[in-house]
């Protein structure tokens, strides 16, 4: 009896031995988002690894100065250890893949001439701002036909927030003061003290989300220079520039809206110099001639539009971009405070406003201590 029912277990072995294998179970760790499971692997450091490639890839464009405050999935991720079938368990490829999907592709479209910050905006359903934001290291006055902008970001399927603070050197304006003279003719001006840049550092408080700036805020500002304001004599008599609240001799400004010289972009550190000054103005107002010359340029030019350079002799010139509309003609001869265009959106602008740049023995100079 006994010997039979060893024979009949010896048997069966074979059969045993596959419905071991089939209820046989491993550790592994399912990978889950939002409380969905989306895949699983043996092992949970390869998984962590992974997980921090892809989102260390969102840190690569930032400033390498700033501190980061926070990496993460917009996402609830959980790692959970479980026990299933060695069949339920995915190689690092797919897992990788799967980390990696894009929901859609990103939006690329190509300059043509023409073609200005305001236009493509609003063609593709943004504001201005956001534009500039897809597309952080386009220099608004150095984009040309054939250059290349983000108008639709690449949407994951896994959204990382990345938070951090970076401090930077910004300049300062300064501002004229101006000094009334019977003295001088219309039009005449006499600095009587050079203006000097103030500088300051300022620490930004910056979101991304997937690479993307969402939010942007000022945390703190420390007056390292105070500006040192210009003493300007102007002559009473009669001036070509009546009215306004600001007259910045060439354009009747609102404000100036990015000073010459360097300015450090705030999340990717990277220093762009900027070879005017741009003054904010509403569209159509007059642009007058620094002072007297003849125009050697007037007609498109790249990302400064509608442009105007104006020779003045020994050495100086003055440029004036963006225009809406070109009063001149090249050879052409004015005099100071001579209408020769009127402020636009033309080129790569990111709202009317006049960029006007001096340049003296082929060098651009501070427009701020001509004005
Ligand atoms: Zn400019």
């Amino acid at each position: 009896m006994l010997t039979a029912i060893v024979i009949l277990v010896l048997a069966s072995l074979p059969g045993l031995k596959i419905i071991a294998e089939a209820l046989r179970k491993e550790t592994a760790y399912q990978f889950v988002v939002d409380g969905k499971v989306w895949f699983a692997v043996s092992k949970k450091v390869s998984l962590e690894e992974i997980l921090d490639e892809y989102k260390k890839q969102y840190l690569k464009n930032i400033d390498k100065h700033a501190m980061v405050k926070k990496v993460d999935f917009l996402q609830k991720i959980e790692i959970v250890e479980v026990k299933i079938k060695p069949d339920y368990i995915d190689e690092l490829k797919v897992a990788k893949e799967k980390i990696s999907a894009v929901e859609e592709e990103a939006v690329i479209i190509e300059v043509k001439k023409g073609d200005n910050l305001w236009n493509l905006a609003k063609a593709h359903d943004l504001t201005v701002s956001e534009l500039e934001i897809l597309n952080p290291d386009a220099d608004p006055h150095k984009i040309f036909p054939g250059d290349k902008l983000v108008v639709k970001p690449v949407n994951p399927a896994l959204d990382v927030i990345v938070e951090f603070e970076n401090t930077v050197m910004e300049s300062i304006p300064f501002k004229n003061e101006y000094k009334k003279v019977n003295n001088l003719f219309k039009n005449q001006q006499k600095i009587l003290k050079k203006g000097v840049e103030g500088e300051k550092e300022v620490t930004y408080y910056i979101t991304l989300h997937n690479g993307y700036q969402k939010s942007l805020a000022i945390t703190n500002e420390n007056i390292l220079k105070e500006p040192v304001n210009a003493l300007v004599q102007i002559g009473t008599r009669t001036t070509v520039f009546r009215g306004g609240r600001i007259n910045y001799g060439v354009v009747h400004g609102k404000r100036i809206s990015s000073l010459y010289g360097n300015r450090i972009h705030p999340i990717t550190g990277k220093r762009r110099f900027h070879e005017g000054l741009d003054i904010a103005a509403n569209h159509g107002n007059g642009v007058h001639a620094y002072t007297d010359g003849r125009v050697v340029e007037a007609g498109w030019n790249g990302g400064y539009g509608n442009c105007i350079l104006v020779d003045h002799g020994n050495g100086l010139r003055t440029r004036y971009g963006h225009l809406s509309k070109i009063s001149v003609r090249v050879g052409q001869r004015v005099k100071t405070g001579e209408r020769i265009g009127a402020v636009g959106s033309t080129g790569t602008s990111t709202g009317p406003h006049l960029h006007f740049e001096v340049i003296r023995w082929g060098r651009t100079q501070n427009p701020l201590n001509y004005l």
